[in-house]
């Protein structure tokens, strides 16, 4: 293989790849966002259930976050750059009463302003106003726009919601429901979508169910989530998953669910289970902390190696290190320290302290792996620059032999469905052969999880999108990346 092409950078002083220090330039896949919705009772506060909720979706986006509340005279939203709890006080929590909220956590893409990209979006139509929290990517999110731009639509935050928001317009006399099933047959992408009304509150997922969305039940109240540990943390209970393709409308009369005409195979974000979902979530009916270990076990039957001790990267590693730890019989030890308090003020260190500056975020503890052979579990490799690294951490640290276990297949090609990926040039495994791989980050040797065996450690054969890992889009792709696309993977098939 040829690796002249691929791009290393330096940023992983301070973007060590960990959900809470993001940046397109972090060395992981990176989740675009979080969505939340609750339609209660009069006296529920929902409001603060929705801030309780974003907490725990916080790690779905970091960069802004809002509330929308209908207080049965019309919807007020509250929303900016920042946390949760950097948005939100207990006076503004106060001044948003109401009985159906929604609420969005943001990762935005660079070159996007969090300010003018948060969500949820207010926006009025025939029949009143409308909010709408999106997680997703309209793939063809510019011919859709240039088709309603010609029909006198005004655009100006550039987002997904903008656009639903003007394809509901267009169909507007078809009631809510038919305006969505309308515009999802124009809609290609990926999208888990909360909705408000003045009435009555509204989730939609993908034909494909790419995105992950929820229902959920406290008391009376019905509640939308992308992920079930927000119901958790409210002590509310799991229903069932949106299915793909289904709109439910959720009103004083109780839950109703439509469908679209769209027939597609299903294609479930793997990646989800790989890194994004938080352990504590089941994603259509798996749990992701279960599925992380069983795919460590699956990479120990696969690839055993000799070691003293197996050593997780916090956080993402834990659960697959378990897995594997367990899988080769070893002992399990949390051999590296994450400092939990960098905040994003932390004033980036000077070139001639980079040690210093990884040190602080990760350091090993030099007693258990003095004189040791390490296994090292991570979930996965992005660029490599995390992984070279931790490698050289360990070994500073005098570990005798150092062996890089990563719980999912090589990450060898971008995600154009909402995930902020690296460029396909920066993706070590797109560039790379294993060895290459191994050598760049020092390893003693170097070991992935096989596709097949991971979808074995999810128990279902298909149904998921992995594109990032096999080059094979089942959604079609935005039409500006396809030229692109293809000459890549004519290039990669060369290389191979
Ligand atoms: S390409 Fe598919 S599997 Fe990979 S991150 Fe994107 S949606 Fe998830």
């Amino acid at each position: 293989m040829h690796n002249q092409q691929f791009v290393e950078s330096n940023d992983e002083l301070v973007n060590f790849g960990s959900p809470g220090v993001q940046g397109s330039k972090a060395d992981k896949l990176v989740e675009a966002c979080g969505v939340f919705g609750i339609f209660g009772e009069e006296c529920q506060d929902v409001t603060r259930l929705t801030y309780y909720a974003l907490y725990a979706l916080q790690h779905r986006g970091q960069e802004a976050a809002g509330i929308a509340v209908a207080d049965g005279q019309g919807i007020k939203v509250h929303k900016g750059p920042g946390l949760v709890s950097d948005v939100f006080d207990r006076q503004i929590i106060a001044s948003l009463k109401g009985k159906i909220a929604i609420g969005h956590v943001l990762y935005a893409k660079e070159g996007k302003t969090p300010s003018m990209n948060a969500e949820p979006l207010l926006c009025n139509y025939l029949h009143g106003s409308l909010a709408i929290a999106h997680n997703g990517c309209f793939t063809n999110a510019k011919e859709l726009k240039s088709k309603l731009a010609g029909k006198g639509s005004v655009f100006q935050a550039g987002i997904d919601s903008e656009l639903l928001a003007n394809l509901l317009a267009h169909y507007n006399g078809q009631g809510i429901v038919g305006a969505l099933q309308k515009a999802m047959q124009e809609i290609i992408g990926s999208y888990a979508l909360v909705i408000m009304t003045d009435r009555e509150l509204i989730g939609v997922r993908d034909p494909y169910g790419n995105r992950p969305l929820c229902i959920g039940k406290l008391g009376d109240a019905y509640l939308l989530s992308s992920e079930s540990c927000a119901f958790e943390v409210l002590g509310a209970e799991l229903v069932r998953d949106v299915e793909p393709g289904e709109i439910v409308l959720i009103n004083e009369k109780g839950l109703h669910s439509f469908h679209c005409d769209n027939h597609v195979e299903r294609a479930l974000c793997v990646f989800e289970f790989i890194y994004f979902a938080r352990p504590d979530s089941d994603i259509d009916r798996i749990n992701v902390m279960e599925a992380r270990r069983a795919m460590g076990r699956q990479l120990a039957k696969e690839k055993p190696v000799d070691v003293d001790l197996v050593i997780p990267v916090p956080d993402s590693g834990i659960a697959g290190g378990l897995g594997y730890a367990e899988g080769i019989n070893c002992v399990f030890e949390m051999g590296l320290i994450k400092n939990r308090y960098i905040a994003r003020t932390f004033i980036r260190p000077e070139q001639s302290e980079r040690e210093i500056g990884v040190r602080l975020k990760l350091n090993p503890v030099t007693k258990l792996v003095k004189g040791k052979k390490v296994g090292i579990v991570d979930d996965s490799i992005v660029r490599g620059t995390t992984s070279k690294k931790i490698v050289q951490m360990l070994r500073n640290s005098g570990a005798k032999e150092v062996h890089m276990l990563i719980t999912s297949p090589p990450v060898i090609a971008p995600c154009y469905y909402g995930i902020d990926t690296s460029e396909r040039n920066q993706l070590i495994a797109g560039q790379k052969s294993l060895e290459e791989i191994r050598e760049y980050i020092g390893a003693d040797s170097l070991s992935y999880l096989s596709l097949e065996g991971l979808f074995h450690a999810l128990g279902q054969r298909g149904g998921f999108c992995a594109a990032c890992l096999n080059d094979q889009y089942p959604i079609d792709i935005p039409s500006d990346r396809k030229e692109e696309a293809k000459e890549e993977k004519k290039c990669r098939a060369q290389q191979d």
